[in-house]
């Protein structure tokens, strides 16, 4: 039987982003969506001619076909999950330095216009989704995407997210979803991920 796809560690404890992201939002939203994302798709890869093959590949292979929509749905949002927990540091937030802080500046002209796009990409979003800061060709851009999209099948490097879905902040924000994404950017941002996945081949 091929290995199964599996639920990585949080990279902190449930309790770490607290009062930004509550412990129960972290439990709801790692213990369970997250993990549901997992069980789906190991249910989906059996007997399947992708079983076996890597999360980046199962996204690939199924992202923008409507017969694998299930299969992409489950295995994008476990890719997207995984790189935003990652995303988030108990010491992260605020502005970088180096020269993150100079690509940001190149691109967004300051850090506070940066910070404005960022947060208007989380509001705006239509419904579920993510807001991105991704690499295209080097530069760096401010993206959204729907439901389970991902940045990287349209030749973009995701650097960071903001998890826009209702369950990412309802038990915290309620409806208020630009006061999370600006105590976000502000207090978890982790930018020192940020640069290695810019650095990153
Ligand atoms: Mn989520």
């Amino acid at each position: 039987m091929a290995d199964p796809i599996v639920l990585p560690p949080l990279p902190y404890a449930d309790s770490a982003l607290a009062p930004v992201i509550s412990a129960q939002t972290i439990g709801f939203h790692y213990g369970k969506h997250h993990k549901a994302y997992v069980d789906n798709l190991n249910k989906l890869l059996e007997g399947h001619e992708l079983a076996g093959a890597g999360l980046e590949t199962i996204v690939r292979e199924t992202a923008g076909k409507p017969e694998r929509a299930g299969m992409f749905n489950n295995a994008a949002q476990i890719w997207n999950h995984s790189f935003y927990w990652n995303c988030l540091s108990p010491n992260g937030g605020g502005q970088p330095s180096g020269p993150m802080a100079q690509r940001l500046e190149q691109a967004f002209g300051s850090w506070d216009h940066f910070k404005k796009e960022f947060a208007q990409a989380a509001l705006t979003q239509f419904g579920s989704g993510w807001a991105w800061l991704v690499s295209e060709g080097g530069a760096l851009k401010i993206v959204k995407t729907a439901n389970a999209e991902v940045p990287f099948t349209k030749g973009q490097k995701p650097l960071l997210t903001i998890d826009v879905w209702e369950h990412a902040y309802y038990l915290d924000y309620q409806n208020r979803r630009g006061d999370y994404a600006n105590a976000v950017i502000d207090k978890l941002l982790n930018w020192q991920f940020a640069a290695a996945n810019y650095e990153s081949v």
